[in-house]
């Protein structure tokens, strides 16, 4: 038997921290609270730091100079140790819009490394394009857009087998109603972005089968009060979850507590939507295909339009608690309600039974340690 005290911690487990400890026992946690791990393996003093459960980012694309689109192990592997370092124990390898070929290698990358991660865990990919509004494209690639087309999703789910976990496109492309039943009905989460719909239609994609918002706000039609868009049919759909970008830079602060008033921690989760030069700082990199610079943090094209961040999963939980946010929600925003949108009941909380992915976290917010599964993969 395996089994680890963590003690001297406040623990974030739903509320406001609790002072305690928590045992790890084969990779799960044991006991939570007022415990006795005298007779564990291994002990560590959190010295009153705050213990929380492992973040997920259910978007991200890079870090470290490497890109996920590079389709290598290495390069997810890369990432997989970045995310570690910032307290982030599980993400959804995210793609952009390219070739086929450029995205079944991607997916050959991911498998290949999936399963035997160093530092987090990948919980899927998350397919963000081709079928997107060229409109509302962003930093996406316009050569490779497209019209969504049942068939080569088809084949893209053969390839890469249950490891799709989301898919992000544009609802009113031709196409674009069938494709979101079509991933329902695989049990894929049809989320919408990069789109120029408006009100009705973001409501008929909803109610179509469609459950979450990428990146809310950015790369879409902005809210105006004669045409409210795609973002407020999110707010008036309880089923619907939007994902915020919270570095300061692709929402106003004031944006930000917006989104967590109309949808609440259980259905708004923080991402990176972080590119290669997350872990790096500024600099020029290659990102689906375009040049992109970055200085100060703020990751632009050569026209001046927004391409990905280099936010990390700490830090977007500080900016979240600096606009406003309780630091137990927005942990919650970080963990729980990430885990409930993959559905995966065993992460993102600290309760017996579940999967022992922790982060031990400084009250500035900075990860002096994160186990997945209770083993430590930070610092390693
Ligand atoms: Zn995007």
């Amino acid at each position: 038997m395996n089994s680890l005290f963590i003690h001297n911690v406040r623990l974030f487990t739903g509320g406001e921290p609790v002072e305690g400890g928590l045992l790890v026992r084969d990779g799960k946690i044991a006991a939570v609270g007022d415990i006795d791990g005298a007779d564990a393996e291994a002990s560590i003093d959190g010295h009153g730091g705050w213990l929380l459960p492992g973040m997920i980012d259910v978007h991200i694309h890079g870090a470290d100079g490497y890109d996920l689109m590079d389709g290598t192990a290495r390069s997810v592997e890369a990432v997989s140790l970045a995310c570690a370092r910032t307290g982030c124990t599980s993400f959804l390898a995210t793609s952009v819009s390219s070739s086929l070929e450029d995205l079944y290698a991607m997916i050959s990358g991911v498998a290949a490394a999936a399963g035997r991660e160093s530092g987090a865990r990948i919980a899927g990919i998350h397919i963000e394009g081709p079928y997107l509004n060229a409109k509302r494209k962003g930093m996406q690639n316009e050569k490779y857009l497209r019209n969504p087309d049942i068939s080569e999703m088809e084949a893209i789910l053969r390839r890469a087998g249950s490891l799709v976990r989301m898919v992000t496109l544009a609802p009113e492309l031709p196409g674009g109603m069938e494709m979101i039943a079509f991933l329902k009905e695989r049990g894929v989460i049809a989320a919408v972005a990069h789109s120029d719909a408006t009100y009705e239609e973001a409501l008929l994609a909803f109610r179509g089968g469609a459950s979450h918002v990428t990146h809310c706000c950015n790369g879409m039609r902005p809210i105006h009060h004669r045409d409210p868009g795609l973002v407020l049919a999110a707010f008036e759909m309880p089923h619907v979850s939007v994902q915020a970008i919270v570095d300061d830079v692709h929402l106003h602060p004031a944006m930000v507590r917006l989104l967590y008033r109309e949808k609440g921690a259980d259905k708004m989760v923080l991402i990176t939507d972080a590119l290669q030069a997350m872990g790096l700082g500024d600099g020029t990199y290659v990102f689906g295909g375009h040049e992109v610079t970055v200085a100060h943090g703020v990751a632009t094209l050569s026209d001046g339009t927004l391409a990905s961040s280099t936010v990390t999963m700490n830090e977007a939980l500080a900016k979240a608690v600096r606009a406003g946010i309780p630091l137990p929600d927005a942990v919650a925003m970080a963990t729980r309600t990430p885990a409930d949108l993959l559905g995966l009941p065993n992460k993102g909380r600290i309760e017996p039974g579940a999967d022992a992915d922790l982060v031990l976290m400084s009250e500035s917010f900075e990860a002096l340690r994160t186990f997945v599964n209770g083993r430590q993969v930070f610092p390693c």
